[in-house]
C-alpha cells in the first residue's frame, strides 16, 4: 500500500472510531427491526457508494455515513458484536475485542441442542459376489 492508501484508512478508521460509537449511543433504544432497517439500508448504500469512500466523491460523506451506521446497527444486535478491519464494537461496556465475553443478549431464545442422531453402520452387498 502506498503512502496515501495508507493514510487514507488512517483517517477512515479512526474517524469510524468516534463515529460509530456516536451512532450506537442515538440507537441503543431502538427496535431490532429497526435497527435491521438500518444495518439494510446502510448495506444497500455503501455497496451503491462504497467507491466514494475510496476515491471521493458526492457520495461520500454519505457512503461514510451509512458505514458508521451499519456498524453501529449491527454492533447492538449481533451476538459478539461488530469486527471490521481490526476494530471492534459491541454492547460490552470494556469488552476486550471480538474473543472477549459475548453473552447472549437472549439466553430465552436459546433452544436446547437436539440429541445427536444415531448413526449406524450399513453394510453393502458387494458387487462382485453378486
Ligand atoms: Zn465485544
Amino acid at each position: 500500500m502506498d503512502e496515501a492508501a495508507d493514510i487514507q484508512r488512517f483517517v477512515l478508521l479512526e474517524t469510524l472510531r468516534l463515529a460509530v460509537p456516536m451512532h450506537m449511543v442515538e440507537m441503543r433504544h431502538w427496535s431490532p427491526a429497526a435497527l435491521s432497517a438500518v444495518a439494510g439500508d446502510s448495506a444497500e448504500t455503501v455497496g451503491s457508494h462504497g467507491d466514494a469512500l475510496q476515491f471521493g466523491g458526492k457520495h461520500c460523506a454519505e457512503a461514510f455515513n451509512a458505514l458508521a451506521r451499519g456498524l453501529a446497527s449491527t454492533a447492538l444486535t449481533a451476538w459478539g458484536g461488530v469486527t471490521w478491519q481490526g476494530l471492534h464494537w459491541c454492547t460490552v461496556p470494556d469488552c476486550v475485542g471480538p474473543d472477549g465475553d459475548h453473552p447472549n443478549p437472549f439466553p430465552e431464545l436459546v433452544k436446547p441442542a437436539p440429541a445427536p442422531r444415531p448413526i449406524f453402520d450399513l453394510h453393502l452387498p458387494d458387487p462382485e459376489a453378486a
